[in-house]
């Protein structure tokens, strides 16, 4: 007999979660991680840093309330790394201690180190890299929820001083005063809109014409022009040729000529596989060139008792989607009967301001030839708007003049984050903007955004309905 029903490597969203999950249906378990990243990438270096930082940023900076209490407004004046720092730590140890709490609630082993494949079904648990102190573990079946790092170019030396990546951000020594950001996804675009908001005077640097092309064209707009207002410079279709470290900073070299010389440079140049060390090979398994690990619908490797789950398999990288990764795969593995993961994701994007979506974009349903008309409200129109001191925050719906059902939710601003589950809600269900334009709201709320959205939906589709009579 194994040592174990399940064995999880990684303790992160989806690795947590499969555990859990296992053990809830009775199931023997244990999960590998290091000692000091219980919680994953997720919860020390990932999201709740960067999520927790954007918070201390607000409060700190007061930029919230500048359009209230005018523009010189400050909680702390010269706000530093340490400022920032407590809060962070504050968090990551109280999360920490939830998750180790709930793994023994449920009676999971956890087991310090990192593992690596010896066959198939046994695993080798070492705190160290002396493999010759190595533990074997058996388990009938097996989650890989080993996530990513933060991919590093050949080309750039990172010193981890000057030159870092996303990892970086919450060792800094001090808060830079100018920096550059290499690549506008969406870990490089949060960080640059919360170190715009500290004051840095910041410059992104993006091969793309556009950044985040996934999202609503007119969101994306709206977000840079909020940044430009921080004083962020964009400059998109260029390329770094190099990164100059220098006695105090570095200079980046565009393939364009151009040298922009900062305090800080910050690469956010996409993310590797955490499989290199995993041993695969002895399971039967390989990654492709990004570390990722190739799963079916029902996160089974090409080893039917090997699952993987979370960042290591690629898209759509979420703490979000990770989560429910592991405990379908953990179904799975128990012969539990299992659904798909739904189809309508949420995607939020915790920059200030923040965005957030669901469903299909204007240009998506555009090009795939699908009517549909837009219901907007803006914040400033609300009576929330006015007393949070929010005038640019705005919501958007796109409804289907066929049946009005809603296609997609778009939100900007101000608690973006959280109201997009409303617009999900109803989606999911089936709904239609009937229910919204009928629903009361509380008043005063932002959440009264979806009926004037829906009602501003309604009168479009009316006005072109009275116009073919
Ligand atoms: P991870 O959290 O990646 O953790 C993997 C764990 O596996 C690590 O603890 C690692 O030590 C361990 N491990 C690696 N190799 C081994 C081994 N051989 N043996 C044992 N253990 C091993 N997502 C959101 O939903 N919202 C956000 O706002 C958000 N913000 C982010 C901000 C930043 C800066 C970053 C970097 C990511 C952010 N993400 C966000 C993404 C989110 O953090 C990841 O999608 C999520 O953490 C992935 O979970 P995971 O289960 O794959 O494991």
């Amino acid at each position: 007999m194994n040592d174990f029903d399940l064995l999880v490597l990684g303790s992160g969203p989806g690795g947590q979660r499969a555990a859990i999950a296992a053990a809830k249906l009775g199931r023997r378990v244990a999960i590998v991680d290091r000692r000091n990243m219980i919680g994953g990438v997720c919860i020390n270096t990932g999201t709740i840093p960067s999520k927790t930082l954007r918070e201390a940023v607000l409060y700190l900076t007061g930029l919230n309330q500048r359009e209230l209490y005018g523009q010189s407004y400050r909680v702390k004046d010269e706000i530093t790394v340490a400022d920032l720092g407590m809060r962070t730590q504050h968090v990551i140890g109280r999360e920490v201690d939830v998750i180790r709490s709930q793994l023994a609630r449920n009676r999971v082993t956890v087991m310090p180190g990192t593992g690596r494949f010896l066959e198939p079904n046994a695993v080798g648990v070492s705190s160290g890299s002396d493999h010759d102190r190595e533990q074997k573990i058996t388990a009938d079946r097996i989650v890989i929820a080993t996530g990513t790092r933060p991919a590093r170019p050949d080309t750039v030396e990172f010193d981890d001083r000057a030159v870092i990546d996303s990892d970086g951000i919450i060792n800094m020594e001090r808060i830079p005063e100018t920096m550059v950001v290499v690549g506008a996804g969406v870990i490089g675009i949060e960080y640059a809109s919360m170190f715009a908001a500290l004051g840095t005077k910041v410059t992104v640097v993006e091969r793309r014409e556009r950044m985040l092309e996934f999202c609503d064209l007119e969101i994306v707009e709206a977000l840079k022009y909020h940044l430009r207002d921080l004083a962020v410079t964009f400059r998109f279709r260029e390329t770094v040729a190099s990164v100059e470290r220098m006695a105090r900073g570095a200079i980046t070299v565009l393939e364009s000529g151009k040298r922009i010389p900062a305090d800080t440079v910050m690469y956010s140049a996409g993310r590797q596989g955490m499989t290199d060390g995993l041993g695969l090979a002895a399971a039967g398994l390989a990654a492709d060139h990004r570390g990722r690990i190739k799963v079916d619908e029902h996160y089974r490797t090409e080893v039917p008792h090997i699952y993987a789950v979370g960042d290591v398999i690629g898209f759509p990288s979420l703490a979000a989607t990770s989560m429910e990764q592991g405990r379908l795969a953990a179904h799975h593995a128990c012969g539990e009967p299992v659904h798909e993961l739904h189809e309508l994701q949420p995607i939020g994007i915790y920059t200030i301001p923040e965005i957030s979506f669901v469903g299909r974009t204007e240009d998506e349903l555009t090009e795939a030839k699908v009517p549909f008309e837009v219901g907007i409200s803006r914040y400033r129109e609300l009576a929330r708007g006015q007393i949070i001191g929010d005038s640019y925050g705005m919501l958007k719906l796109l409804v289907s003049p066929e049946d009005r059902r809603l296609l997609g939710v778009h939100v900007f601003g101000t608690g973006a984050t959280e109201l997009v589950h409303i617009g999900q809600t109803v989606m999911g269900c089936g709904g239609t903007v009937d229910y919204l334009v009928n629903a009361v709201f509380n008043y005063p709320t932002l959440a009264e955004s979806y009926k004037v959205a829906s009602l501003d939906a309604m009168n479009k589709m009316r006005h072109i309905a009275r116009l073919s009579e």
